[in-house]
């Protein structure tokens, strides 16, 4: 009887162990087998590494980005946007891993989860891709970077379209160069500079501290400060770019003072910062079609006074994406939450399966609606009194923050800008990051500007 007992318990056990094996290779073949299918020891692969009969990429209005024929793929004609929609679309390679030919390289290629790529290629055609993506503006900012490192996010705050993701340095997908790997001027080339770099922000993150101040501390759009261009605190000196004079809070952002936004930010201390911060997306990834961020960073767990002073800011060791900055712009042009973005309009299934449509899906508050619609004034009174409306476009009504970003002891900086348009019909939110560009305002804004007009155009 004993006997029987343990045959059963091991009769059992054993059979647990079966399914609970079956369990784990289901599960890991269901979310690895995309991956898999695309290395280069799989003997289905081709030259084109598998796109040799892969689906059509389009642009949002139906421009052929990428396309296989006669078992070859063929990229847009013009160099230009190829080069400016590397990033995006990718090349027969995988080193670009959050472009789409790399992540969606299984439902590009008409990959099955059942059948593997062993489907017949009448079944298995037409698994094209439409995107978000404007060809055009994609070109005007590759164009607008020059051969400047740099990065160019651009979205609409109201549905989510990605219209521009744009990233320098970057190289044809058609004629990949030999020297790639040892010639300097493409160095980080594989890297998608507008999502997945982080830089430190400058005074772009000036709009970070003022929505903690306008949260936490009480009418502080009264409070005053004579600058006359630097300050001890915390024991060291805090520099502005000159003696920026009399200022109120508005006046402030406008003139990009910062003794008076690191003092807010010593006065409220860095938990409050820091939860503000990580409200508005530093800290976590920013996710969008499968495709990840790199994270932004505030961290001032081991700030003394004055490392405090300096990231509110955006010195210190703070660092922030493209798209993150590009995010909160948007949240001030929507009252306050931005709609999150997103790049594929619509996948085309071979199997016949409705095409997945999407939604527009609105992230959770950075700030409240009061909170916003200061900044939105804010920032419209930044660019009419410092940068001029003209400086962005002619036709376009555009709010923004810039930020000069000191990166190292020579004085370099990366210069940013980040805003909105406030026109109903261009609803655009964006980022611009040039890296050693040294001044947001000569450099950055004239990229943003080329950008925009030429989307309007
Ligand atoms: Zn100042």
């Amino acid at each position: 009887m004993k006997r029987t007992q343990t045959r059963s318990i091991l009769i059992l056990l054993m059979t647990l162990a079966f399914f609970a094996g079956i369990a784990y290779h289901t599960v890991n073949l269901w979310y690895h087998s995309s991956q898999w299918v695309s290395q280069p020891q799989n003997a289905h692969l081709s030259d084109s590494n598998g796109l040799e009969k892969a689906g059509t990429i389009y642009d949002r209005n139906d421009v052929v980005l990428a396309q296989s024929v006669d078992g070859k793929r063929i990229y847009h004609e013009d160099e230009a946007v190829r080069k400016a929609c590397l990033h995006v679309v990718g090349d027969d390679s995988t080193n670009i891993s959050t472009a789409v030919q790399t992540v969606y390289r299984s439902d590009i290629t008409g990959y099955h989860f059942i059948f593997g790529l062993g489907l017949p290629d009448a079944i298995k055609s037409g698994n094209n891709m439409k995107m978000t993506i404007d060809s055009k503006v994609q070109k005007a900012a590759y164009e607008a970077l020059g051969n400047d490192k740099g990065a160019v996010f651009v979205y609409n705050y109201k549905t989510g379209e990605i219209i521009c993701m744009a990233s320098t340095p970057t190289y044809d997908p058609q004629n990949v160069p030999s020297d790639i790997e040892t010639n300097d001027k493409y160095e980080g080339a594989y890297i998608n500079r507008a999502i997945s770099a982080a830089y430190a922000p400058g005074s772009t993150f000036k709009l970070v501290t003022s929505t903690a101040a306008l949260n936490s501390i009480a009418n502080v759009e009264k409070r005053t400060y004579d600058c006359d261009g630097h300050e001890k605190i915390g024991g060291k000196e805090i520099n502005c770019f000159e003696p920026n004079g009399h200022l109120d809070f508005r006046e402030a952002l406008a003139r990009s003072c910062n003794v008076y936004f690191a003092r807010l930010a010593v006065d409220m201390g860095p938990g409050t910062m820091t939860k503000q911060a990580e409200k508005m997306g530093f800290n976590h990834k920013i996710v969008f079609d499968g495709i990840e961020s790199e994270k932004s960073v505030y961290d001032v767990s081991k700030a003394n006074t004055n490392d405090l002073a300096w990231s509110g800011v955006g010195q210190y060791t703070v660092l922030a994406t493209p798209v993150n900055m590009a995010m909160i712009s948007a949240a001030i042009a929507n009252n306050g939450a931005p709609v999150q973005p997103y790049l594929i309009e619509n996948i085309e299934r071979f199997s016949g399966a409705p095409a997945t449509e999407h939604k527009v899906r609105v992230g959770s508050a950075m700030m409240s609606k009061e909170i916003a619609s200061k900044l939105y004034e804010m920032m419209d009174y930044t660019v009419e009194t410092n940068y001029g409306k003209s400086s962005f476009s002619d036709t376009l009504d555009v709010c923004a923050k810039t930020g000069t970003a000191e990166v190292d002891d020579e004085g370099t900086s990366h210069a940013w800008v980040t805003g909105f348009c406030k026109d109903k019909e261009y609803p655009y939110a964006f980022a611009v990051v040039v890296e050693h560009g040294n001044s947001g305002f000569k450099t950055a804004i004239p990229v943003a500007a080329s950008v925009l007009s030429s989307i309007s155009d």
